[in-house]
């Protein structure tokens, strides 16, 4: 069942700009998500309580123009981060078409914009992000970039057993892997988000470099690698999960994450280092500039 509601905000401007993924703001043209996927950060936020009202931001459009109107005007162009709390292609998009009029409002105030997504039906919007990716005017310290455009798709795992478990609603992960090779076809810039991968369930040395390599064969522009997070309700869910499938992973997820939400320094340091390892041997960028890996990621 969803629910159509009017929101009072649409565009959440940053007070900064992310180091990864470049937004200096962000639009969620729905609320909750229909792909489910048990390790989303949301469970655990504070938008968890609102996980199963799949709502449709009905003013999203109206309220998109208001905002970018004022924003052009002072000239503070930004990527808008499509989306941060969400799935902006998700299967009610084909009956809804919010995040298609959303579009039409960023190309006609030339706004940048960087699609996060697990989704098929994003090739059904090729010609306004082409008009986009074209048109848009970019901060002056992210001229280099040249796209106006930039597409992350993401992924957990490339094994549709493993997807099967944790994103039950989601396109598989060779669907998705198609779908960037289209993008790709089409001229954009374009890269997988590696986020979150699982520990001991697809963060092994050749699972890693695997990903890397099939980054590589579709002729990605980037990627991110990053591990799972669990906090609140969400590491209550993930365990639960874990329980079902993987039981003898709980005490170790268990310890993983006994102290923080994040994975232990000991585990991320050699994560990364195996991360960019891989990146330097396949010739593949992590991040869409150079970052540096932090503590935290
Ligand atoms: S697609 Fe993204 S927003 Fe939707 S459930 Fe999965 S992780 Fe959460």
């Amino acid at each position: 069942m969803v629910k159509e509601i009017f929101v009072k905000t649409i565009l959440n401007k940053h007070k900064k700009r992310d180091d990864w993924f470049l937004d200096d703001y962000s639009l969620n043209p729905y609320k909750s998500c229909e792909f489910n996927c048990i390790y989303c950060y949301i469970h655990g936020s504070k938008y968890g309580k609102h996980v199963n009202e799949l709502s449709v931001k009905i003013n999203a459009p109206a309220l998109l123009r208001t905002a970018l109107t004022k924003y052009a005007r002072r000239k503070e162009y930004g990527f808008i981060a499509l989306s941060s709390a969400t799935e902006p292609w998700m299967y009610i998009e084909e009956k809804y078409k919010i995040t298609r009029k959303c579009l039409e409002i960023i190309a006609k105030f030339r706004f940048p914009v960087h699609c996060l997504t697990k989704s098929t039906l994003i090739l059904r919007d090729i010609d306004i992000l082409q008009e986009i990716d074209k048109n848009a005017i970019l901060p002056e310290d992210l001229r280099k970039i040249n796209h106006g455009v930039l597409i992350t798709i993401s992924l957990s795992t490339l094994e549709d057993k493993i997807a099967r478990i944790f994103e039950p609603n989601a396109p598989s992960p060779k669907e998705r892997l198609e779908t960037l090779q289209k993008i790709k076809e089409y001229g954009f810039h374009a890269g997988i988000a590696y986020i979150p991968t699982l520990p001991f369930i697809s963060d092994s040395n050749e699972q890693l470099e695997e990903m890397v390599k099939r980054a590589k064969d579709i002729g990605a522009d980037y990627v991110f690698f990053s591990p799972l997070t669990l906090y609140g309700v969400g590491k209550k869910i993930f365990i639960s999960v874990l329980e079902k499938h993987f039981p003898e992973l709980v005490p170790k997820y268990e310890k993983l994450y006994e102290r923080k939400p994040c994975v232990p320094r000991n585990y991320s340091d050699q994560y990364f280092k195996k991360v960019m390892y891989f990146c330097q041997k396949h010739n593949v960028n992590f991040g869409i500039t150079k970052l540096r890996i932090t503590r935290g990621h």
